[in-house]
């Protein structure tokens, strides 16, 4: 197993930037959209391009979507003392149909008296959305999802959350580029999950990092203060 501590450093001035171009791209990009479709109702011959012409947009649109989020505000008023075992069953709930679809079962185990932390839950919503998508995604002939949600090991001043999939895995050349933008393996990603993961953990102060095992499978570990520091 290979472990890659995906540190904050790899969030460059250039990332940031990048977000605030994808703001200034959406306006565009609907109305390209909101043309495309108009032509799709005019012209039944050409179908086919137009159809393909509103994936690639939507392709796009999720791009910049995903850039949006990275540029959102960590601001210290969006902090509040929040359940994170009610979090990630909000998560579950959500994926359940994806899930389901992919003869994927999710479990969860919770040993931890209190499992609140001072966070942004809507960012630490997105945290989990985007490794249980991940995990999801590595399993493509169904399996296990195991949550543990636990005291970190020796310190009792922080939740330690693993996600552990029983998939793909992720060679270990691979596994120091995770995090950076861009990189992504899937023929519909974007490679920026990982990458706001990693800004939304590094704003709360915690830690994320990988352990993996190429056809065997793959652990996700979030470290999360309890109280951040922010507070
Ligand atoms: P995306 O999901 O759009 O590709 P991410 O940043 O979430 O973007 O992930 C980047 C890449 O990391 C994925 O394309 C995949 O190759 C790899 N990866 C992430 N999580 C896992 C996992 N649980 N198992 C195997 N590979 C993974």
């Amino acid at each position: 197993a290979e472990e890659a501590l995906i540190n904050s450093e790899k969030l460059s001035v250039a990332g940031q930037m990048a977000a605030g171009i994808a703001h200034e791209i959406r306006n565009p990009l609907a109305s390209l959209k909101g043309f495309s479709q108009l032509l799709k109702t005019k012209f039944d011959k050409h179908h086919d391009y137009l159809d393909i012409m509103l994936t690639e947009l939507d392709r796009i649109n999720g791009i910049v979507q995903e850039f949006m989020a990275l540029a959102k505000p960590q601001a210290h008023e969006f902090y509040g003392n929040h359940d994170v075992a009610k979090i990630i069953k909000s998560v579950m709930t959500l994926l359940e149909t994806q899930a389901v679809m992919n003869n994927v079962q999710i479990n969860l185990s919770i040993i931890s008296d209190s499992t609140v932390t001072r966070c942004d839950e809507n960012q630490i919503k997105q945290v989990f959305i985007n490794l249980l998508k991940n995990a999801i995604d590595a399993m493509p002939l169904g399996g296990e999802v195991d949550i543990d949600l636990a005291l970190a090991p020796q310190r009792n001043d922080s939740l330690a959350i693993t996600i552990t999939d029983h998939g793909v895995g992720i060679p270990k050349e691979q596994l120091e580029k995770l995090g950076g933008p861009f990189y992504t393996t899937k023929s519909s990603g974007t490679g920026l999950g990982l990458m706001i993961c990693n800004r939304i953990i590094a704003a709360h102060h915690g830690s994320i990092s990988f352990t993996s095992e190429l056809g065997t499978g793959t652990s996700v570990t979030v470290v999360l203060p309890v109280i951040s520091k922010l507070n």
